[in-house]
């Protein structure tokens, strides 16, 4: 497998101008919330030093969740407090992919209702405490989260010093979607490089824009080397300059992706990582700007598994 590291310092300047949040929100909403009869003060948005992220796509099954879990724990492990938000109402499985879906007690419908404080949905990663996980309903019956509700939900856990908050948004541009949009400040569209799906992730690049969304990067996911090499499948540079919008990574086409949801294990956990494992940590470090190269997924050549490792090695050391 030939693959060889690019160099793309321009890449680094796009996220030195992280937007500041423009939402206002009603703090005695977001008391309550975070504590249900405390007067602590809430910070305002400007205040605050929150990256709030949505993980969207046109298309369904692409690789959202898979994203969401993979680069969150990515970056929990890099140190910063991160909780993940399973926005995907009826379908939910953030929870199976990050094995943590027996400790669900409570979600934020009952934060909603009075059941709860939202530290008790809160549920904690097992294995990083810094990466935590929130999910809006247990089935879609109870689903009548609003786009205020939502907002004040992201307000107050940027009220508990969460550095990054990833809303694993719902398939489809419905309600669900405007709702899981609503509070971000940045997205991350996922496609694969199937034409249906590129074309959906234009539609959703558009409805982010139209919505105030202007911060948005490109994952694509399940990339074929072997496709790509033979012309059956559109390129990693193809498909983003379709779609003009700035890469954050490529991610291969792997088994052990499926492997790891059953597993609940995200790939990133994994003692030997494989090349989709490197490249959700790559996309990652990007995220957080600590990294600023791409794998080239197209151009394989024997034994540049191991140089890619080596190099990683130095860059994280
Ligand atoms: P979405 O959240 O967009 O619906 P998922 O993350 O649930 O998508 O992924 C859909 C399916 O695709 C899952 O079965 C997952 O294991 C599989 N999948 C996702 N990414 C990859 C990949 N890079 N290689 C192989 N399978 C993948
Ligand atoms: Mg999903």
């Amino acid at each position: 497998m030939k693959l060889k590291i690019k160099l793309f310092r321009f890449f680094n300047k796009s996220f030195q101008n992280k937007k500041t949040s423009s939402f206002l929100v009603s703090n005695f909403v977001c008391r309550a919330l975070v504590k249900n009869d405390s007067f602590q003060e809430l910070k305002t948005d400007n205040q605050l030093n929150t990256r709030i992220l949505v993980v969207t796509s046109g298309k369904g099954g692409v690789g959202k969740t898979t994203a969401t879990a993979n680069i969150g724990m990515s970056i929990a492990r890099l140190g910063y407090k991160v909780v993940l938000i399973d926005a995907d109402i009826g379908l939910r499985n953030l929870d199976l992919l990050l094995g943590l879906e027996n400790r669900i007690l409570y979600t934020v419908m009952d934060v909603f209702e009075g059941q709860c404080r939202l530290d008790q949905a809160l549920i904690r990663d097992k294995r990083w405490k810094n990466l935590s996980l929130l999910s809006i309903s247990k089935n879609r019956q109870r689903y009548n989260v609003t786009r205020k509700n939502m907002q004040n939900l992201v307000k107050a856990l940027a009220n508990l010093n969460f550095k990054y908050i990833l809303i694993d948004c719902p398939a489809g541009i419905d309600v669900g979607f405007i709702n899981a949009i609503s509070p971000a400040q940045e997205a991350i569209i996922v496609t694969t490089s199937e034409i249906p799906a590129i074309r959906d992730a234009d539609r959703v690049a558009g409805l982010l824009e139209a919505n105030g969304i202007y911060d948005i990067k490109l994952l694509i996911n399940r990339v074929r080397s072997d496709l790509i090499q033979k012309n059956d499948m559109m390129s990693v540079r193809d498909v983003q300059d379709v779609l003009g919008v700035p890469l954050l990574g490529a991610i291969p086409e792997d088994n052990q992706v499926i492997i790891s949801t059953n597993r609940g294990e995200p790939l990133v956990l994994k003692k030997k990582l494989t090349l989709s494992g490197i490249a959700f940590e790559n996309a990652a470090r990007r995220l957080v700007g600590k990294q600023d190269f791409f794998i080239d997924l197209e151009s394989p050549y024997q034994g540049v598994f191991q140089q890619i490792k080596n190099s990683l090695k130095l860059i994280i050391k």
